[in-house]
């Protein structure tokens, strides 16, 4: 039995796989925010090849060789069975997982920073904005502009600048400028600062500072790390690896899961195999999506049109919400705390080909913590709520005796998440049931988009 399954470098996939070609009907179309007409992504905003892949049909879209250039320094990465694991839980199902924590800063998140950097650069764009709430998209972009030769200017929100140090000192150790949201760059920025110079901020607030820089400054474009179409594209890469790895050893999973935020990586590692179902050539697929009690976009949310951010800048899209004004509470995994979640996934789970299941944040810890004293690997917060579904899956398959393959996305390493550790070891982690009043009042905001 082979403990990891590994690609040589050459067989890294040329090309990345978009779903959109393979959906059955359209996607509903992406909405101006102010007019709730048809829109692209504002062209002051974004690269114009990164607004074409946003929308294109096309099966498959050719990698840069720049862009693979790039992946070369940690893709293709490996594929695990994690043999400890099933043992410690007296399983016959067999666990494999695709490990992003090896990237340079830590998750998949690189796989799409590096892509939206090169696009940018080629296009004669100098300098790049985000937001950041955690730092991984912020430490994934500072990185990936760094190797083109770009600009990073990263709007942080104030309570994490604080909080966690550590993260922004990745990202200034990658040449990036990261400022504490509100900031005194941005008009929007100064306004929240003379009615509270001690505003702790949001990503509401950091989302606008940063659209702000990038549409009042030239050569300056604005990024995003999940969610989007073409965020989503990029991230199939790892999908694909995963794809050629099982067949070298004749497998192909029966059960698929992944942590959902906004739906990157988990869209990204299931797409591909998705894509068979989609056009008919496997049947039995089960695809699980797994987000936190406390977010439950995915069971909880409605399926309806809102705002992509919380301020109403952004394009409204169709997809499950739970309103755009719906602040999750404060849970250690940072990244799953979005009011949303990526259109063509919202979509597949409307369609019945994806399920989705959420747990609470104990039994997510409880679930890392059996990795880490199995496997080794600390992995994110986040992705332990995939983690804690593959357990259950496989506390399942130890009762039912079903000698299932289960693949799961390992999103990234948690060294920047030891304080939440050190929470849960300490007895201080609380769970959060579904705040249904919150959500209910959220609901009410949704824009009345007459579709
Ligand atoms: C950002 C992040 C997530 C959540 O975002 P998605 O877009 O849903 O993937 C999950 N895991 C890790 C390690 C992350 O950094």
């Amino acid at each position: 039995m082979m403990r990891k399954i590994l690609l040589d470098e050459d067989e890294i996939p040329r090309r990345w796989y978009n779903i959109l070609a393979d959906l059955p009907g359209s996607l509903d179309p992406m909405l101006n925010p102010q007019t709730y007409e048809p829109t692209e992504l504002p062209p002051f905003l974004f690269a114009s090849e990164l607004n074409r892949q946003e929308f294109s049909t096309d099966r498959w879209i050719d990698i840069p060789e720049e862009v693979l250039e790039v992946y070369r320094i940690w893709r293709p990465t490996p594929l695990y069975r994690a043999k400890k694991l099933e043992e410690a839980l007296k399983t016959p199902a067999k666990i494999y997982y695709k490990w992003e924590g090896v990237s340079p800063p830590g998750s998949h998140k690189p796989n799409t920073a590096v892509a939206q950097a090169y696009y940018n650069m080629k296009e004669g764009i100098e300098r790049l904005t985000t937001e950041t709430g955690a730092g991984q998209w912020g430490s994934a972009l500072a990185f990936a502009t760094k190797l083109f030769d770009l600009e990073c200017m990263v709007y942080m929100v104030r309570v994490s600048y604080d909080q966690k140090p550590y993260r922004r000192v990745l990202m200034e150790a990658w040449g990036a400028e990261v400022v504490p949201s509100p900031s005194n760059r941005t008009k929007t920025g100064q306004k929240y600062l003379e009615e509270d110079p001690d505003s702790p901020g949001s990503l509401g607030v950091a989302i606008s500072e940063a659209v702000e820089d990038a549409a009042t400054n030239d050569n300056t474009h604005y990024t995003l790390g999940s969610v989007l179409n073409h965020v989503i594209l990029h991230q199939t890469i790892m999908g694909l690896e995963a794809k050629r790895q099982f067949e070298m050893i004749d497998t192909y999973p029966d059960a698929i899961y992944g942590c959902v935020g906004g739906g990157s990586n988990f869209s990204g590692g299931a797409f591909p195999f998705l894509g068979d179902k989609l056009r008919g050539e496997r049947k039995e697929l089960e695809v699980v999506a797994c987000e936190p009690t406390a977010c439950p976009t995915l069971t909880k949310g409605i399926y309806a049109y809102d705002f992509g951010d919380s301020v109403g800048l952004a394009p409204i899209v169709k997809m499950y919400t739970l309103g755009h004004d719906f602040i999750p509470p404060k849970i250690h995994a940072g990244g799953l705390r979005y009011h949303g979640d990526a259109p063509a996934l919202c979509r597949l789970v409307n369609d019945g080909y994806i399920r989705a299941e959420a747990y609470h944040q104990t039994d997510v810890f409880e679930a890392a913590v059996l990795f880490a004293r199995t496997e080794g690997f600390v992995i994110a917060p986040e992705t332990a709520h995939a983690l804690k579904g593959v357990v259950d899956e496989a506390i399942r398959c130890r009762e039912s005796g079903e000698e299932k393959t289960i693949f799961f996305l390992n999103s990234g390493h948690g060294h920047f998440d030891l304080s939440s550790y050190a929470a849960y070891f300490e007895g201080k982690l609380v769970d959060y049931e579904y705040p249904a009043e919150l959500v209910k009042r959220a609901l009410e905001n949704l824009p009345k988009v007459g579709v």
